[in-house]
């Protein structure tokens, strides 16, 4: 026959003493309750938040509108529809450019495989995690909401290549020198709070 724990018996006093015991000596630690949202705590520097679309120094799009992002969304959250870049009206360094880019955050999982797919660097993650809204329809951010703003020095496409007449010209150290911002700098979200991580990233193409 299976033996049978030891069980206090109900009303008890070491029973009694035991429970209240436990709940007096919790009195006594440290609180870990954060009073959010009046005090906000960062996430982790690597905290996968939403998304944001970068630009080249001289301000055009990073993007080229390629959709391997959307190819590589497993929630199938990102929509994107390609343009081509015309003489008169060059958004992006390539031959094409993201004419449409959304993102669905009620499909995404935050899973990061879009921004590992990206050739161009256009597509990195903030640690913006502050998207709670009212409605579905507010909650697919399109082109405009995703596109870094323009820090100084940067020009509002569309308009000509301006670190160099050709590819090769305009993806060298040097060609961009006199574009150099420094750091990357941080939006700030609906509630006027930093958005940090790769926030937006000025630089070179790694493709
Ligand atoms: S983070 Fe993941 S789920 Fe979200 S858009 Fe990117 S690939 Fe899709
Ligand atoms: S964000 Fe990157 S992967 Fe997505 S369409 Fe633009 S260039 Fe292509």
């Amino acid at each position: 026959m299976a033996e049978q724990p030891d069980v206090e018996p109900t009303g008890s006093a070491l029973g009694f003493a035991k429970g209240f015991g436990l709940t007096f000596s919790t009195m006594f630690k440290k609180v870990y309750t954060q009073q959010y949202p009046f005090d906000f705590y960062p996430p982790a520097p690597r905290y996968h938040g939403r998304h944001v679309l970068n630009r080249h120094p001289d301000g055009l799009e990073k993007c080229v509108g390629c959709e391997l992002c959307a190819w590589a969304c497993p929630a199938d959250a990102i929509y994107v529809e390609g343009g081509d870049n015309t003489a008169t009206e060059r958004y992006s360094p390539g031959e094409r450019y993201g004419k449409v880019y959304q993102i669905n955050y009620l499909r995404c999982i935050f899973c990061g495989l879009c921004i590992e797919a990206c050739p161009t660097r256009s597509l990195t993650m903030s640690n913006e995690y502050e998207l709670a809204l009212d409605n579905r329809q507010d909650l697919i951010y399109t082109k405009e909401q995703l596109m870094a703003p323009l820090l100084p020095g940067m020009e509002a496409p569309p308009h000509p290549m301006r670190l160099g007449d050709d590819e090769k010209d305009y993806y060298t150290v040097e060609s961009q020198e006199p574009f150099a911002h420094g750091e990357p700098q941080s939006l700030a979200n609906v509630a006027g709070r930093p958005i940090t991580g790769t926030a937006i990233e000025v630089g070179r193409h790694h493709g």
